[in-house]
């Protein structure tokens, strides 16, 4: 496949702003208060090609935390600090079909493992398996990694967001609890969860996003330095991930319109990538049913159907 981001710039406003309508049917996510005071129009992208050449449109200048598009890179960093075979001790590898907090199938997969790390039961599993001596020093070794991903970029926490989440998160504490109950998790589940919440606050940029996605699309070495960051077994392990439960239960149906893995999360942020060509971010806070941004996925769909990026 390849990126073609001469043409993508010849129509890209113009999608842009006729996926923008789209928001309106769509909600900005309120149950983490601080999300809720997000634009409900607002709707970026920023596209980076291998060669280092980008294209972008609309909002693409607003940061936004990335939720559970951090879940991405944590499952990663978890599977270097543990290995493989461990990290599937925790959690499965199968699609739930729920929403991403839902606690209905966490006794189903032998018996309270979470289905897979991508919702929220599993992400939290992943984040209790960070190394390092405290809290403090697994969550700075998550910041270190995302910026290194993002080549370099002076990424942070956003403190409103973290303490918002943290202050109101009682279903993922339901969901910690239910864990340490049935074995998968130890420890204090308040430290686990500063340790979620804080990377779910990381806030970016969707050049940073696209930044992230390049090295993904380049099998985990960075297509502009030449450096390899992840290991390809481990990029080849996330990205299964992102096409079967990427866009939460809507991943089928993306996987047939767009056909690219992706990752969503609830502050609008989409993260994609065309294996081998590009890497792609993109905002719009207001979610579709499924909690997707809805504005995003009619644009990616289309650029995708367009420009013939799909894997299958
Ligand atoms: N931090 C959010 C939560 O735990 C992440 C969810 C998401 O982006 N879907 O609810």
């Amino acid at each position: 496949k390849k990126a073609r981001l001469e043409e993508v710039r010849q129509f890209l406003p113009q999608w842009l702003e006729e996926s923008r309508k789209e928001a309106a049917s769509g909600e900005v996510a309120s149950y983490i208060p601080e999300l809720s005071k997000a634009s409900h129009t607002a709707l970026g992208i920023h596209l980076l090609d291998i060669q280092g050449d980008s294209a972008s449109a609309g909002d693409c200048g607003m940061a936004f935390t990335l939720q559970s598009i951090s879940k991405v890179f944590t499952l990663i960093l978890a599977l270097m600090d543990n290995g493989e075979e461990a990290v599937f001790e925790r959690v499965g590898m199968e699609p739930t079909g729920d929403n991403f907090n839902s606690m209905l199938k966490l006794e189903l997969v032998r018996p309270g493992i979470p289905f897979n790390p991508l919702i929220n039961a599993g992400a939290i599993t992943i984040s209790s398996m960070i190394k390092g001596s405290s809290p403090e020093e697994k969550s700075a070794r998550i910041l270190d990694f995302f910026r290194r991903l993002s080549g370099g970029s002076l990424l942070e926490v956003n403190e409103a967001v973290y303490r918002s989440e943290f202050e109101t998160g009682n279903l993922n504490r339901s969901i910690a609890y239910f864990l340490v109950e049935n074995g998968v998790l130890n420890g204090s589940v308040e430290e686990v969860l500063s340790i979620y919440f804080r990377h779910c606050s990381i806030e970016a940029t969707c050049r940073d996003l696209a930044r992230m996605a390049l090295i993904l699309a380049g099998d985990g070495t960075d297509p502009l330095s030449g450096e390899n960051l992840i290991p390809r077994r481990y990029v080849q392990i996330a990205k299964t991930f992102m096409i079967t439960c990427g866009m939460y239960n809507a991943s089928g149906e993306f996987a047939i319109k767009a056909g690219l893995p992706a990752k969503s999360g609830v502050s609008g942020g989409i993260l994609t990538f065309v294996p081998g060509a590009l890497g792609i971010g993109l905002v719009g806070p207001a979610l579709n049913a499924k909690g997707n941004s809805s504005a995003g996925v009619h644009l990616i769909e289309r650029l995708s159907q367009r420009m013939d990026w799909s894997l299958f």
